[in-house]
């Protein structure tokens, strides 16, 4: 009999959209001339920029072409871009990161989980709560938690550190010694950012419990306040002990393209068993190529062409259009019944408080049924989440002022 990795069966069942799609169809059965408008999952809806798209034809030419063509590539990206990104991301903003640092990746959802191979299996891993989701699963199938609590939906053995309107959304620094911890600024899903101060407390943290920071920063586009940092590597000793994981995915569009990248600093290092110290770079760029053999030539190219000058403009352009849509939602939201709204000035995302302190599924249904609107309840990201609700500001600007427009009649003050 062939066994299987048991951690699998730890998983929660019922996963977050899949129940939302079941409760959405059964809706619909019953009320099937309803105009739906989502504002639920976080994909974009605009596509590509053209510089992008430009860049990816050519190179779909220089596939064809004798002299052009590409074969496999670096497994950890073509040096063009990732001097593109270390220049572009990284060194203009005054952070000291080499090209040699930049891995890129067919996803910020694959790396944050591919992570965990070169982590040892006694860790303390900390998340927040709410979370995005894959942080706590892909520990879940390592084995680097106990099964899951019913009472509370918590895995034993995980570390959860609440986010709430208590705190302004940003973790309290655990009183705990905890090896690694999964930070995302902007927050998916509460839009919540982090300033200079609070990421330099974590640093510090981490530099005196030798723990590493896993610093997701997939939504960096979206900072519109000047002080807010980029990058985790804004702050000084963050090249000790954190890994940054960013995307193409939510500024250029690239959710269905795939394109990311992990930055590895060369001067991160762990202990081994025996007390030795290993780089992480070393271990982080033997897993990429072994097993992985590289994002395409052709992707590769698109992603290049965001650092162009009409890329920067065009993605620029596009995440303006998302913040458009996010200010709108908040600026509606204010003047109704629903006006406790967090997030949507750095981030795509809107946190709401439900009113009247319904639960999270609550006013997921009476939107449903009310408005015809779908969004995310806050509980599906963590139990800290519930009594709060997620809408996104991907969708089009007549959806947007539509759903709005029924939300103002609906909760009206
Ligand atoms: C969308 C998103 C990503 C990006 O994932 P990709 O696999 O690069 O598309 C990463 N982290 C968070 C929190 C996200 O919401």
């Amino acid at each position: 009999m062939v066994s299987i990795n048991e951690n699998y069966l730890k998983l929660k069942a019922g996963y977050l959209f899949p129940e939302i799609t079941k409760r959405v169809n059964t809706f619909l059965v019953a009320n099937s001339n309803t105009e739906l408008i989502k504002l639920g999952i976080g994909d974009v809806t605009e596509p590509l920029p053209e510089a992008c798209i430009k860049a990816m034809k050519n190179a779909v030419e220089d596939m064809g072409d004798h002299s052009k063509f590409k074969g496999y590539g670096p497994e950890q990206g073509y040096q063009w871009l990732r001097e593109k990104i270390a220049y572009y991301d990284f060194q203009l903003r005054g952070c000291d990161i080499d090209a040699s640092e930049i891995f890129i990746s067919d996803g910020s959802k694959c790396d944050t989980g591919n992570i965990l191979d070169i982590f040892g299996k006694n860790n303390k891993i900390a998340i927040t709560d709410p979370v995005y989701p894959v942080y706590v699963d892909t520990n879940v199938m390592a084995g680097n938690t106990g099964p899951i609590n019913v009472e509370n939906n918590r895995y034993d053995d995980l570390i959860y550190l609440p986010i709430k309107a208590e705190n302004n959304f940003v973790a309290n620094i655990p009183d705990v010694k905890v090896d690694l911890i999964y930070l995302c600024f902007p927050n998916n899903p509460t839009g919540a950012v982090a300033n200079k101060e609070y990421l330099k407390s974590w640093v510090d943290y981490a530099q005196a419990n030798n723990s590493i920071i896993l610093f997701d920063a997939a939504y960096e586009a979206f900072i519109t306040e000047e002080t807010i940092p980029h990058s985790i590597y804004e702050i000084e000793g963050a090249k000790n002990c954190a890994i940054e994981f960013r995307s193409f995915s939510k500024n250029a569009g690239f959710t269905g393209t795939r394109c990311a990248f992990t930055v590895v600093p060369k001067t991160l290092i762990a202990n081994t068993a025996n007390g030795s110290t290993v780089e992480l770079w070393k271990m982080w760029n033997r897993r990429q190529s072994t097993k992985f053999n590289g994002v395409s030539y052709i992707i590769q190219r698109g992603a290049e062409a965001v650092y162009s000058e009409e890329g920067k403009i065009q993605v620029n352009n596009l995440v303006k259009f998302y913040l458009e849509n996010a200010r709108i939602i908040r600026k509606q939201l204010n003047t109704t019944k629903l006006d406790k709204v967090y997030g949507g000035i750095n981030s795509p995302y809107i946190w709401l408080k439900t009113p009247e302190n319904i639960s999270s599924w609550e006013f997921f249904d009476e939107l449903l049924r009310t408005v015809n609107i779908v969004g995310t309840p806050g509980s599906g990201f963590g139990s800290s989440g519930e009594g709060y609700f997620r809408i996104s500001a991907f969708n089009s600007r007549e959806n947007v002022e539509e759903a709005m427009k029924r939300i103002k009649k609906h909760y009206k003050v």
